[in-house]
């Protein structure tokens, strides 16, 4: 799947370029969000993009302000595209049916999977996998076969020379002997391997693992026009809110939140994303000592501001804003999650 077939999802796929582009490709990723917005679709074009041997870059932006994409017709391309690629290896929860009818593993349903894939542009829910597998009442799983093969992939080279990948879809139904040998090739990374955790509820993933991930946060597929009408209005609120968090005013805060809650809930949510991904990027420049063009419309803000988030505080500034978003696409009461957030954001901000 090239990313210009992955609708709304533009910002996180240039994200996602530049990483490989400037080498900064790490071993281990877990692609946090909704199956349906397009997180395993993502996934799939972030390894066609790292494979592909002719990468196009659009200096003038390309298809949906993409800044690059892999080129759809090299012979890595044309594989992945099939997802037949020797070197993508595709896991996901599976269970016995008709046809397996004792010890099920990945291997023995790639040919469905794919046609499921397929038949969904690679938005496929859980759900609908195990309808498409007629699993009625069964609960996928990942189980031992698919811990002796993940252990056999991660141990072997790649068969192109290029990385091999990994993608184990809804990774939180891993449990036992495949969450292990995951966690331990967490620890002693093989060489050229990527291994990208497609996952939907983090709660249920061990915080082992996730700690040993780099967080790659899927937004619900925000439409990239309201994003782009709202890029500058929104960095002028996030500035004034974390000048307010910072300080703690409480007079202006309340008149910041108030007039926030009187938004619409597309617009609340993409400014929660927008808000979510400049803190990351403060985040990245001030700690992996990156040259990132940041431009907030402020001076000042824009050299002094990125220094207050770091590793201290990222992680729980990063879940702050997944629960809020999480309330808001639930409908929570705008006022109470955006002011909640805001003590959570003020406190972390002093344990920087
Ligand atoms: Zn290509």
């Amino acid at each position: 799947m090239q990313f210009q077939y992955i609708e709304n999802q533009t910002a996180i796929a240039n994200h996602l370029t530049e990483t490989i582009d400037s080498g900064r490709v790490a071993h281990a990723q877990m692609f946090l969000g909704e199956s349906s917005g397009g997180s395993l679709a993502l996934a799939i074009a972030f390894a066609q993009y790292l494979n592909c041997q002719n990468r196009q870059h659009y200096a003038q932006g390309g298809p949906h302000g993409l800044r690059a994409d892999s080129c759809g017709c090299c012979p890595s391309c044309k594989k992945y595209q099939e997802l037949t690629h020797p070197d993508l290896h595709l896991f996901f929860p599976n269970a016995t049916t008709d046809s397996v009818k004792k010890n099920p593993s990945s291997a023995d349903f790639q040919t469905e999977f794919r046609e499921f894939l397929n038949a969904r542009k690679q938005k496929g829910t859980l759900e609908e996998w195990y309808d498409f597998m007629q699993l009625d009442k069964k609960q996928g799983l990942f189980r031992e076969r698919d811990a002796d093969d993940m252990i056999q992939i991660l141990g072997m080279k790649s068969y192109e020379g290029g990385y091999k990948v990994v993608v184990i879809w809804m990774a939180e139904l891993m449990n036992g002997s495949a969450a292990n040998t995951i966690l331990k090739s967490l620890e002693e990374p093989p060489d050229k391997t990527l291994i990208l955790l497609v996952v939907e509820n983090s709660e249920r993933m061990l915080s082992t693992i996730i700690s040993r991930t780099q967080l790659v946060r899927i937004g619900g597929g925000v439409s990239d026009e309201i994003t782009s009408i709202h890029v500058d209005e929104f960095a002028t609120l996030y500035v004034t809110w974390m000048r307010q968090l910072f300080k703690l005013n409480m007079m202006s805060l309340s008149a910041w939140v108030d007039s926030m809650s009187e938004k619409g809930r597309e617009e609340q949510k993409g400014f929660l994303q927008f808000a979510q991904e400049s803190t990351r990027q403060c985040f990245l420049r001030n700690n992996a000592g990156m040259a990132m063009k940041m431009d907030f419309g402020d001076e000042k803000f824009n050299t002094s501001f990125p220094t207050m988030i770091t590793e201290n505080n990222i992680e729980r500034i990063n879940n702050a804003f997944d629960e809020a978003i999480f309330a808001i696409g639930r409908n929570g009461y705008a006022k109470i999650v955006f002011m909640e957030l805001s003590f959570r954001i003020s406190k972390a901000l002093k344990k920087r």
